[in-house]
């Protein structure tokens, strides 16, 4: 199959294509207009147009490759290596919209198999050329930009298959190139549903969830993707790893650890398994409001430690809130929490969690704004393409502390943000996933873009992550540590484990062709 026409589901330079595109509600541009100064920017640069420099690997690794993989699956095509080049943060969307690509992979890769990947892993040690895994191309964190200009990108979407599910056991093994849409068509021949619902969920990979330790929107009921995880294949540069055998184990420490969350650091992950959920034969979705996000943290803390669990729990601040309303007629101020409930029979959960919500302050909203949200879900990237149309700057990050700590969390960061962005922004901020013992923290970044967009927006972030490690929270909550959050990662776990991360990586992938330059420091 033709590279491009395969990965034309994927707009360029955009998260969407022209034919997905969601327009800006009217009341949002109105707000915009009057909240910042924007200017629509130039059209953007068409991939055909884009200058990527010819590729330079010498003729043997080529042919070496070609041998291994077949011809027509080492492809070095302009517009295939241009795709392959970075992830989809705003930073990687404007500098496509201008035409720049970072460090283009020398050519782009389509192993079949693992056998195929091991292959791939073998030559480039040999040949000295680093290796990108690719899975969706989801990575916001310059996951999929390496240090060395000589690299390869190994694109996993021919890892597309079922290997087998255990409906007994209620496990499924997946390969890794498999799209969260697929995984989930699949799994419901069975009956099944894996439950991770990530904002990405159109082309994000099941590799991918796991090589980044992702959480999806349903992650209060289902577990965050690590969770999910039973075992791995994992090929490495010295061979192949199998990880997690049963169910539980104590036979020594869980090297499923090692590779989740190991973006691509320490080997190619070939296929997952999954622990897997009947589908849900209810859902609902409801709205409710709180004074204050405040109240609102409190409500939902006892949610998440005394239960009943929701599967979805959104705690909106008065920002985000207020933002979200426009247009809705709805101006009651306040903060927005959507609850959502699937399963066998959810009535009787939902009554349970009123009983905890009312008395904490919470006001029942009804089914409609749930609905709502439920219908939007997977809006916000769409969302995000309107803005930049629009000439404005929109970007996202995100952390989790404990709850102890998640009020001056959310303070110290929208602060930090604001002080960097002296002449206007609008920071948003929910709570997206919640656990026994805190939560994670969401914020969305609406401002001018200035002369330099991508310049103000480094040094906007890399006060919000002073910020987040000032206060004691974790540098990356889902979207893992890529290129941009290194540093941070290093002084987060301290030297130790630094060292520590290092002689894993020395001793799994010798040559160090494994993404250089991301996750370790
Ligand atoms: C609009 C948008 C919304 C997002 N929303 C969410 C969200 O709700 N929750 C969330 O968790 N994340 C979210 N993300 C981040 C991103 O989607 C996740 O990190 C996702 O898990 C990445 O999956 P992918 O298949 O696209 O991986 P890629 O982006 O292709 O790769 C990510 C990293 O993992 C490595 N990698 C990929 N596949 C493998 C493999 N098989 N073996 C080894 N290494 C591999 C890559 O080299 C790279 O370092 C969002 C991103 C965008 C652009």
């Amino acid at each position: 199959m033709n590279m491009e026409g395969e990965a034309s589901a994927v707009g360029w330079a955009r998260w969407g294509t022209t034919r997905n595109a969601k327009a800006l509600p009217d009341s949002a541009s109105t707000l915009l207009a009057q909240v910042l100064e924007l200017t629509p920017p130039p059209p953007a640069v068409p991939l055909a147009e884009v200058a990527v420099p010819d590729c330079e690997l010498d003729a043997r690794v080529l042919d070496a490759l070609r041998r291994a993989l077949g011809a027509e699956h080492v492809v070095t095509a302009h517009d295939a290596r241009a795709r392959h080049a970075s992830g989809m943060s705003t930073p990687d969307l404007l500098r496509h919209r201008r035409g720049q690509v970072r460090v283009a992979p020398q050519a782009v890769l389509r192993p079949a198999d693992h056998a195929e990947v091991v292959s791939i892993l073998d030559l480039c040690s040999r040949y000295r050329v680093a290796v990108v895994p690719f899975g969706g191309g989801t990575s916001v964190v310059g996951g999929l930009t390496p240090s060395a200009a000589r690299h390869v990108a190994v694109d996993l979407s021919r890892l597309n298959d079922v290997v087998a599910i255990d409906p007994l056991s209620r496990t499924a093994t997946l390969q890794a190139g498999m799209r969260a849409p697929r995984a989930a068509e699949l799994l419901a021949e069975h009956g099944f549903t894996l439950g991770h619902v990530p904002q990405s969920y159109e082309y994000a990979t099941i590799g991918g969830f796991a090589a980044t330790r992702s959480s999806g929107q349903a992650s209060a009921g289902y577990g965050r993707f690590d969770d999910m995880v039973m075992a791995l294949t994992v090929a490495t540069p010295q061979g192949t790893v199998r990880t997690g055998r049963a169910p539980a184990s104590a036979a020594g420490p869980d090297l499923r650890q090692i590779f989740l969350g190991s973006e691509g650091a320490l080997g190619v992950i070939t296929d997952v398994t999954v622990r897997i959920r009947p589908l849900p034969a209810q859902s609902h979705y409801e709205g409710w409001r709180f004074e204050s996000f405040a109240d609102g943290l409190h409500a939902v803390r006892r949610l998440a430690q005394d239960g009943p669990r929701p599967t979805v729990l959104r705690l909106s601040d008065e920002v985000e809130t207020m933002i979200g309303a426009t247009g809705s007629g709805r101006a009651d101020g306040g903060c927005q929490l959507i609850a959502g409930y699937e399963g066998a029979d959810v009535l009787a959960t939902v009554d349970a969690a009123a009983d905890v919500l009312a008395p904490h302050g919470g006001v029942p909203l009804g089914d409609e704004p749930g609905q709502q949200w439920a219908r939007h879900r997977f809006d916000a990237p769409y969302l995000r393409d309107a803005l930049l149309d629009a000439g404005a700057f929109a970007e996202t990050l995100e952390t989790a502390a404990y709850w102890s700590a998640l009020p001056d969390v959310h303070h110290r960061v929208r602060q930090a943000i604001l002080e960097a962005l002296p002449d206007g922004a609008l920071v948003l901020a929910h709570v997206s996933h919640v656990y026994e013992t805190g939560a994670s923290l969401y914020f969305t970044v609406i401002c001018s873009p200035g002369a330099n967009p991508v310049d103000r927006w480094r040094k906007a972030k890399a006060a919000a992550s002073d910020a987040i490690a000032a206060a004691g929270a974790t540098i990356s909550h889902h979207h893992g540590v890529g290129a941009d959050h290194r540093a941070w990662y290093a002084a987060e776990i301290g030297d130790v484990a630094v060292d520590l991360l290092r002689a894993v990586k020395q001793q799994l992938d010798p040559a160090g062709i494994l993404n250089p330059g991301i996750l370790v420091p």
